[in-house]
């Protein structure tokens, strides 16, 4: 199903290597959020043809917008560069397990598949508190894959909250 989605990475990469490519990707962004000050999530939006629509990091202190989360970002990002609010075929990497918004805002846009890095333990809402992206009610489900370069993702995050508090102790 998925073998025509991407060959940029050359032949028999499959789908995992495809996904770990586009997380690397995501990776980038969280890091490059961080150096602003920004908490460390990317988030990158691949379009049904394979193609890289949006790639983004955190903005909510750059942009002074509380909803500036990388997915978000990301999300807007893909939807006006496809001239679709849809993105029906999508699929959408986040570094770490999406937020209660940001759960929501994948399930507005009908994206096919969610790929996330480690989870959010006080606030994901794909699997750890809420699991909003394959509530039935919802009327839409998408597909789930958790855990792509799971420890790289987390160390970003532990790493940026170590610094601050570090920062708040001197
Ligand atoms: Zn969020």
């Amino acid at each position: 199903m998925q073998a025509q989605e991407d060959f940029e990475g050359g032949e028999g990469e499959g789908v995992e290597g495809a996904d770990e490519r586009r997380m690397r990707a995501a990776i980038r962004a969280a890091r490059e959020a961080a150096g602003r000050g920004e908490v460390p999530v990317g988030a990158v939006v691949v379009g049904g043809d394979g193609k890289v629509l949006a790639v983004a990091g955190n903005r909510t202190r750059a942009d002074c917008d509380p909803t500036a989360h990388a997915e978000i970002v990301a999300l807007r990002e893909a939807a006006r560069r496809a001239g679709n609010y849809r993105l029906t075929g999508a699929v959408v990497y986040s570094t770490i397990e999406p937020c209660a918004m940001c759960a929501g805002a994948l399930v507005q846009a009908r994206v096919r598949r969610l790929v996330y890095g480690a989870p959010d333990a006080r606030a994901g809402a794909v699997r750890s508190i809420f699991r909003i992206c394959d509530e039935s009610s919802l009327n839409h489900r998408m597909e789930l894959t958790a855990g792509v370069l799971e420890e790289e993702c987390r160390a970003l995050m532990q790493e940026f909250f170590r610094e601050r508090r570090q920062r708040r102790d001197e």
